[in-house]
This record gives structure tokens, C-alpha cells and sequence, in this order.
């Protein structure tokens, strides 16, 4: 993304996925609603990827680790035991002259540098007056920072009042921890062992934006990895590395990813320790994309508390019993995927003219081949039609008839598909066809009868 104003190259990268059917604004016949996305074909498949990728890394490829989905409604006891009734609220600021509004910690942070999250009221307040913060809108002053809940509300059954208040889950968290020990004791899993689970989270963000950033309505990839205490922080050093691995494998450049340590002031009180995977996003700030936090045994207590129900795990070997600590991995399918796009999307002159291609790596690529038969006739069909049906039992494939070559390939560029594949009328003769991977744009000649083997040796899978 060379070249221009990074604020250009997001323009450039939203343009691209909604005209190839990656991402579509959210309601747009209605004229959008509050920063909402939808994913179009191709984005469900890239989605696919990435869940698929985390899943199989995470769980089926691992002895210490069984999955888990529970109810994104569930008993709201659950969010007081959890805190987040009580605590899960962001500093809003408001502009006393236009009326909109902010956080106050981002605003800061975008002033002075650094980070605010976790700052008490007070503090948030007394900084955006010191430094004198001003509304990003309109300039104006800005009121004092008050206390904002970011869980969603709803009510449960046919009466609307206090007792049937209920929430959308604003993290898939708690349902991992309220089931421990039922997991533990149904899969006989001894610690250490991690709960897996991916699901929809809900919060009402004061602002959102940024494409699929920050959104109200989000997925995330969480594991909840239950350790003997003393032996978490070896256990957190652990996750970092799957971590970074895991975002190594989707294709993302490692220059652009760091890890950032929470300091003592924004650590939970209950965390000894916490770092955030962030990425360098095109908007020319690093952002987070996943948080590892080492959590103690604070989320069992509460639980086991509130419940009455024991979170006590006991040793087999040694019948020791200690409430487990937990260091938790949680990753976001849309960050996840905004990144990998923004690492991916690239222009390049090639004979004077702009090719937009995303260089995704061959696992993220919604669609592996491409198979173009030259033009509509026929006997040209009757050749890449079979051809298309072989290749398409083992990859995400598009049988692409219409339009010109160039076209095609324009398209394909665009949506990041390694290879495509022309049927052409020497085929007829040679019983072979063109293949032009992506990136270098070299050109093959295989035999369509050896072509899936081809792909085979470069696709795999
Ligand atoms: P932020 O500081 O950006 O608000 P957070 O620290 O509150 O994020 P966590 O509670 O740690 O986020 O959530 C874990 C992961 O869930 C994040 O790393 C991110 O990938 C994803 N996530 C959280 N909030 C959102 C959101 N509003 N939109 C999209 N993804 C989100």
C-alpha cells in the first residue's frame, strides 16, 4: 500500500470487498446501520478459513484441548458473578456543543500517545481537561467522563420488566468457565487442558469504525487454558508463541505485528500477567488483535462463589485440590481477517496498467482455481466443464465463462485466487491448458489429465 495516505488505502481495500462480494456495508438498501457488516460470499469463505485454521490448530490437532459452544443468551447471575454488571463499561465523554460521543481513554490515547483503558473516571477526566482534548467533530469543549455499560440488554419472555432483564453475551468467556467442571468431568481431563470455543459477542461500543475493526456485533475465537498454579506464566509464554504462530499461518507479515505488555496501571487487578498481539493497520496505528491474559483463578472464585457449585479440581495423582488458574488466549475472527486483507491487498503496474491483486496465502484464498474455458462454445465447455468438477472435489473452485481473459484474470487478481486455469482452443488438440499462477504471473502448460495432480503438488490440502 504504497505511495498514498493510508486512510486512502482502507477506501481502496472497502471498495474491493464489496464489489468482489467480500464485504458488504451492513443493511445498505436502508442506508447502512451503526457501523454494521455483512460477509458476502467470498468473505463467509474466508471466515470459514480462518475459524477452520484456529479450530483444527487449537483443538483437533491437540491432546489438551475439547471445544465448546454455549447459549450467547444465558442466566444474567452469570454477568454478576463475571463482573461485567458491575464493570464492564467504557469512560464516555460528550462534546457540550455538537452532543456526540466519545471515549475518553481513545481520545487521549490518540493525543498523547499511549494507552488509558482501565483509567478510573476521574483520572480520564482531569487528563481531557489538563491537556485540553478537544471534540474530534466539531472542536468544541468536552464534558466529564461518565460511566457507559457496553452489554446489550434485552428481555426474556413475554413480560418486559427488571426480572426478565437478560444480556447478550459480550464475550464467549463465561460460558467456558461455568461449564469447567462439567467439561472436566464428562472428557476426564486432567490439567493441564484448555476449552475452546468460537462464537458471535455483542457490545454496544460508544463509537465503532474503521471497517470491520470495531463493530457492535463481532466474532471471537477464545480458549480458556487451565493450569496448576505456579505454572501459569511458563503457560503464558506458551500461548504467545501459539499466538504468533497462529497469525504467521494466515500470512500475516511479521514486521507489522508486535506484542504490547500491559503496564501495572492498566493490568486487571486480578491479572499477573497480559499482552495484546497488535497489528500496524493501514490507518497508521497499531491496533489489537488478540489479548492473552494470565488470570489467575479469579473467574472459577467468582463463579464457584455465586453458584454455590464447586470449580475445585483434584490431582489423580497426587489428590491434591486447587481451583485451577487460567491463561486465556482470546483471538477476533474480524480482526483476524481485516488484517489479513490490509497485509494482503497490493497494486503493482504491469505494461503500464494498475494490477489490484490481494496476495493471500493459498489457505486464507476463498477460491484456490479459477477454470476459464476461452469462450462460451461448446466443445470449449465440454473440455473445462470435467475439468472444473475434478478440481473442485478438492478445492474451492469457480468455473468463470464470462467476459474477456483479461477480465477474468482482473478478477481473480482481485479476489486473491492463486490459480487459473484457461481452456483454449489448442486444448482441443493438445488436450492440455494455460495455468497462471497469481503472484508471479508465470504461466504453465500442464495436461488435463495431470492437472489436478499440479495442483496437488502446489495447492496440497
Ligand atoms: P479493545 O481494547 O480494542 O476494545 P478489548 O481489549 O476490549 O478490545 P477483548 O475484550 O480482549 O478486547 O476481546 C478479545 C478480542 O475480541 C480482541 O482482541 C478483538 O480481536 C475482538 N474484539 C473485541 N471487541 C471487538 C469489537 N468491538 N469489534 C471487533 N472485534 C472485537
Amino acid at each position: 500500500m504504497a505511495r498514498e495516505t493510508e486512510s486512502e488505502a482502507l477506501k481502496k481495500l472497502k471498495s474491493l470487498c464489496k464489489r468482489r462480494g467480500i464485504i458488504f456495508p451492513g443493511s445498505e438498501i436502508y442506508q447502512g446501520f451503526a457501523n454494521q457488516w455483512d460477509w458476502g460470499p467470498l468473505g463467509v469463505e474466508m471466515c470459514r478459513n480462518v475459524r477452520e485454521m484456529w479450530w483444527n490448530r487449537f483443538v483437533r490437532d491437540r491432546d489438551d484441548m475439547v471445544g465448546l459452544d454455549s447459549s450467547i443468551i444465558v442466566n444474567p447471575k452469570v454477568w454478576e458473578a463475571s463482573g461485567h454488571i458491575e464493570n464492564f463499561n467504557d469512560p464516555l465523554v460528550d462534546c457540550k456543543e455538537c452532543r456526540s460521543r466519545f471515549r475518553g481513554d481513545t481520545l487521549l490515547a490518540d493525543k498523547l500517545g499511549g494507552d488509558f483503558d482501565g483509567r478510573p473516571l476521574e483520572e480520564i477526566t482531569r487528563l481531557v481537561a489538563e491537556h485540553d482534548v478537544r471534540c474530534p467533530s466539531c472542536g468544541g469543549p468536552l464534558g466529564e467522563a461518565k460511566k457507559f455499560d457496553l452489554m446489550f440488554k434485552t428481555h426474556v419472555g413475554a413480560v418486559e420488566d427488571g426480572s426478565s432483564t437478560a444480556y447478550l453475551r459480550p464475550e464467549t468467556a463465561q460460558g467456558i468457565f461455568y461449564n469447567f467442571a462439567l467439561v472436566q468431568q464428562s472428557m476426564r481431563m486432567r490439567v493441564p487442558f484448555g476449552i475452546a470455543q468460537i462464537g458471535k459477542a455483542f457490545r454496544n461500543e460508544i463509537t465503532t469504525g474503521n471497517f470491520i475493526f470495531r463493530t457492535r456485533e463481532f466474532e471471537q475465537m477464545e480458549i480458556e487454558f487451565f493450569v496448576k498454579p505456579g505454572t501459569e506464566l511458563e503457560w503464558f509464554e506458551h500461548w504467545q508463541q501459539e499466538t504468533w504462530d497462529f497469525y504467521q499461518s494466515l500470512g500475516i507479515g511479521e514486521e507489522k505485528l508486535r506484542w504490547r505488555e500491559h503496564d501495572k496501571e492498566q493490568l486487571s487487578h486480578y491479572s499477573n500477567r497480559t499482552a495484546d498481539l497488535e497489528y500496524y493497520f493501514p490507518w497508521e496505528k497499531w491496533g489489537e488483535l488478540q489479548g492473552t491474559a494470565s488470570r489467575t483463578d479469579y473467574d472459577l472464585t467468582q463463579h464457584q462463589t455465586a453458584s454455590g457449585q464447586k470449580m475445585l479440581y483434584e490431582d489423580p495423582a497426587t489428590r491434591e485440590k486447587y481451583i485451577p488458574y487460567v491463561v486465556e488466549p482470546s483471538f477476533g475472527v474480524n480482526r483476524a481477517l481485516l488484517a489479513v486483507l490490509c497485509d494482503a491487498y497490493a497494486e503493482e503496474e504491469v505494461r503500464g496498467e494498475t494490477r489490484t491483486l490481494l496476495r493471500l496465502n493459498d489457505a486464507m484464498a476463498p477460491c484456490k482455481v479459477a477454470v476459464f474455458p476461452l469462450s462460451k462454445k461448446d466443445d470449449l465447455i465440454a473440455l473445462s466443464k470435467p475439468l472444473f468438477d475434478d478440481i473442485r472435489k478438492r478445492w474451492p473452485a469457480i468455473h468463470d465463462i464470462g467476459g474477456s481473459i483479461g477480465k477474468r484474470y482482473r478478477r481473480h487478481d482481485e479476489i486473491g485466487t492463486p490459480y487459473c486455469i484457461t481452456v483454449d482452443f489448442d486444448s482441443l488438440d493438445d488436450k492440455a491448458a494455460t495455468i497462471r499462477h497469481r503472484d508471479s504471473m508465470q504461466q504453465d502448460r500442464p495436461s488435463l489429465d495431470r492437472m489436478v495432480e499440479y495442483l496437488d503438488d502446489k495447492l496440497g490440502g
